[in-house]
């Protein structure tokens, strides 16, 4: 493959880190996006989740600092709120279970709580600012193929432009599947778990003082298919997230969204909802299946031409992993770059961190969250097993850390206990029990 010019198609996060990657093997790098860029941090009409709570993993951070280093130090320098190892400044659920966030954690963990829209501003703005980066304010057609490979691009006006690589960084909406059907390829087999969930999300200011967590997420479960995600941003204000899951509807006016924080939040932070003044209009989405789509299974997939971020995978919002998983693609499309054809390198080293990812989200939602799809024998003991561990890491500190750094994909993305884990869930869930029945 000749490294002169690549074009990555859309520069939301997956195009932008693509962009940032293929500058140091291509000689030029041509990014397009169809809608028009903000100069400074604020929402995108084709970029709607933005508007909802996105939680950036610690090692989501991690990643980018990678790509971008000076990154988190610049966002903290805006105002992006920072945790350390306190745990006290996040309240955090997940299927029905309130870990015990109250005890400072044993290794280091540090996360960062930017708003999705400055986030992107702050990464677009270090490419752009890239020698051999160029951003186009135009849609893209479709991937010219000639009979062999992909050879560029057919802009919206008709323009072919040549390329080495491709990147198609479109989104979930990807239309890659399509193309590939008509370049005489199969179309991907697709993974899917319909999810059925919908979000509501306010933008509030809250009186200083009244909330010291700076994250607050309570993650849906199987009696309450209702939850919520609260995050303090960088400019003082609040972004408050309602979702249902399994085709619940969630609240959908501030009235209501107070209402299902006074079920499951702590009374400081429901009331400090009372005092609170919602700033604009009610933002609505609905995401109805996450998707898989396994190029990396075809037995013929053309050269020059990749898909990156949502469109190969796009994960259950409300856990949080896509702008992480993201990123983690952009290591493997680095090293991939280093092969003289990455196209196979890249798929097969996605789908090893797909994999365990979208899995567990796949047991938790089919046996928890009323999703609907094919679901194996095993997991619903897998499901339960779950539902037991987090039981104990309610008042077991050393289980608790470990689901927090595993559900950061901080120390690795399998969710997978080890024995002495287990036993200590049993050991830790039979003394409770007994306690139980000794007292009255
Ligand atoms: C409701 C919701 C909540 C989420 N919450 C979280 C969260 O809490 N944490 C998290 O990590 N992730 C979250 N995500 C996922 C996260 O938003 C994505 O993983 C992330 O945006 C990376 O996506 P992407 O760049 O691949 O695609 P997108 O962000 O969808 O961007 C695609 C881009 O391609 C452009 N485009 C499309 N077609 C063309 C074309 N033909 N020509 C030119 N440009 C084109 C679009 O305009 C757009 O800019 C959430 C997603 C949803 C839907």
């Amino acid at each position: 493959m000749g490294r002169k010019h690549a074009i990555v198609i859309g520069a939301s996060l997956g195009g932008l880190c693509a962009a940032r990657v293929l500058s140091s093997a291509f000689d030029e790098v041509t990014l397009f996006e169809r809608d028009p860029l903000p100069d400074g941090p604020a929402h995108r009409p084709a970029v709607p989740q933005g508007r909802h709570v996105h939680l950036l993993m610690a090692r989501g951070a991690a990643e980018f600092e990678t790509l971008f280093p000076g990154l988190l130090d610049d966002m903290v320098a805006c105002g992006v709120k920072m945790l350390e190892n306190r745990p006290d400044c996040i309240h955090f659920g997940a299927a029905g279970h309130l870990l015990g966030t109250q005890h400072r954690l044993q290794d280091e963990f540090t996360a960062y709580v930017p708003s999705r829209p400055h986030l992107e501003w702050q990464i677009r703005r270090r490419v752009l600012a890239l020698d051999h980066v160029a951003l186009v304010n135009h849609g893209v057609d479709e991937p010219v193929f000639d009979g062999h490979r992909v050879t560029g691009v057919r802009t919206a006006d008709g323009a072919m432009v040549e390329a080495d690589l491709v990147v198609d960084a479109t989104g979930r909406g990807t239309r890659l599947p399509t193309w590939l059907s008509q370049w005489g390829f199969e179309r991907p087999r697709e993974e899917t778990v319909d999810v059925g969930i919908s979000y509501a999300t306010h933008q509030l200011r809250i009186p200083d003082g009244l909330v010291d967590e700076k994250v607050i997420v309570v993650g849906a479960s199987r009696t309450q298919p209702r939850g919520l995600g609260m995050l303090h941003y960088e400019d003082g204000t609040w972004g408050l997230t309602t979702f249902g899951v399994g085709k619940v509807s969630p609240p959908t006016d501030f009235t209501e969204m107070r209402a299902l924080a006074e079920e499951i939040l702590p009374p400081h932070i429901s009331a400090a909802l009372y005092q609170a003044q919602p700033l604009g209009d009610i933002a609505l989405h609905k995401y109805p299946t996450s998707r898989w789509r396994r190029f990396d299974q075809l037995d013929r997939y053309p050269r020059g031409i990749l898909p990156f971020g949502d469109a190969v995978a796009s994960f259950n919002p409300t856990f949080g992993q896509g702008m992480t998983m993201t990123s983690l693609q952009a290591g493997h499309l680095r090293r991939a770059l280093q092969e003289p054809e990455p196209e196979s390198t890249f798929l097969k080293a996605t789908t090893k961190t797909t994999w365990p990812v979208w899995t567990m989200n796949a047991i938790g939602d089919l046996t928890m969250h009323g999703a609907d799809g094919p679901a194996p024998w095993w997991y619903r003991p897998v499901g339960a097993l779950f539902d037991q561990f987090l039981g104990a890491a309610e008042t077991d500190p050393v289980l608790a850390e470990w689901f927090l750094r595993r559900f950061s994909l901080l120390d690795s993305l399998y969710m997978v206990p080890s024995a002495r884990l287990v036993g200590r869930t049993v050991a830790h869930n039979m003394t409770l029990w007994a306690r139980s029945r000794r007292s009255p």
